[in-house]
């Protein structure tokens, strides 16, 4: 599948304000499949700025206020921060913005040993034990913002449906991924190669989105 085709001369250098390696893998993979001349990079000295606190109640509005905020330290360069999480419907949209902390939110313990992906997944299930497959309905979405000099250049969007499933399936990925199954592949996130996952995926679907923005 052909999933965006423009050609460009220069090249895009975007600095991602993330530590996150599965966030890092998918950019490139989005490299590699829609606008190859871009390169992802770490924003540079990341783990010495202060962190933008990330407490608003929408994905646009944290990564608004990321790029916006990581990109006065980083005069001239196009830095690119996103919010993502997913929304369970039978939970009224959460864990939502808070996806990251979602156990621990909620003091959700179990075994303190597990990282919190693992914890987050736990408490998710829990949360949903006993529902059937038809009230278990969830999205990932994802918000990237570019910005330069504190002015915020570019903004996109993208989410993705799936069910969760009563037990994990899958080694790929990172956070919910081995919960969320997608229908239309039969798989989970986590079983998907990294090239399917930037296609259908929220985080693929809104780096697409921002880059048609740099095309010129
Ligand atoms: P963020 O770093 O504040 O954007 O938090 C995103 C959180 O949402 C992650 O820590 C995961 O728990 C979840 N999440 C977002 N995107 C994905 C994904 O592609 N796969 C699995 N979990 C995701």
């Amino acid at each position: 599948m052909v999933l965006c085709c423009f050609t460009s001369f220069m090249p895009l250098t975007l600095y991602v304000a993330t530590s996150n390696p599965g966030k890092l893998r998918d950019f490139d993979a989005s490299a590699q499949a829609c606008r190859p001349d871009t390169v992802f990079l770490p924003l540079p000295g990341l783990q010495d700025i202060p962190t933008p606190t990330e407490d608003a109640f929408t994905f646009a509005e944290n990564a608004r206020s990321k790029a916006l905020a990581y990109s006065l330290h980083a005069p001239d360069r196009i830095v690119l921060a996103d919010d993502s999480g997913l929304e369970v419907d039978a939970l009224d949209g959460a864990p939502g913005v808070r996806s990251a902390r979602y156990a621990d939110d909620a003091g959700f313990s179990s075994d303190p040993g597990l990282s919190s992906d693992a914890r987050n997944n736990l408490f998710l299930l829990e949360n949903l034990r006993g529902l059937p497959t038809t009230m278990r309905a969830a999205r990932y979405r994802c918000v990237l913002a570019a910005a330069r000099n504190g002015r915020c250049i570019a903004e996109a969007e993208g989410s993705v449906e799936g069910i969760i499933l009563e037990s994990p399936r899958g080694k790929g990925g990172f956070g919910y991924d081995p919960l969320f199954y997608l229908p239309e592949l039969q798989r989970t996130m986590a079983e998907i190669s990294l090239q399917e996952k930037f296609q259908i995926s929220h985080r693929g679907r809104a780096v697409r989105g921002l880059l048609l923005q740099f095309a010129d």
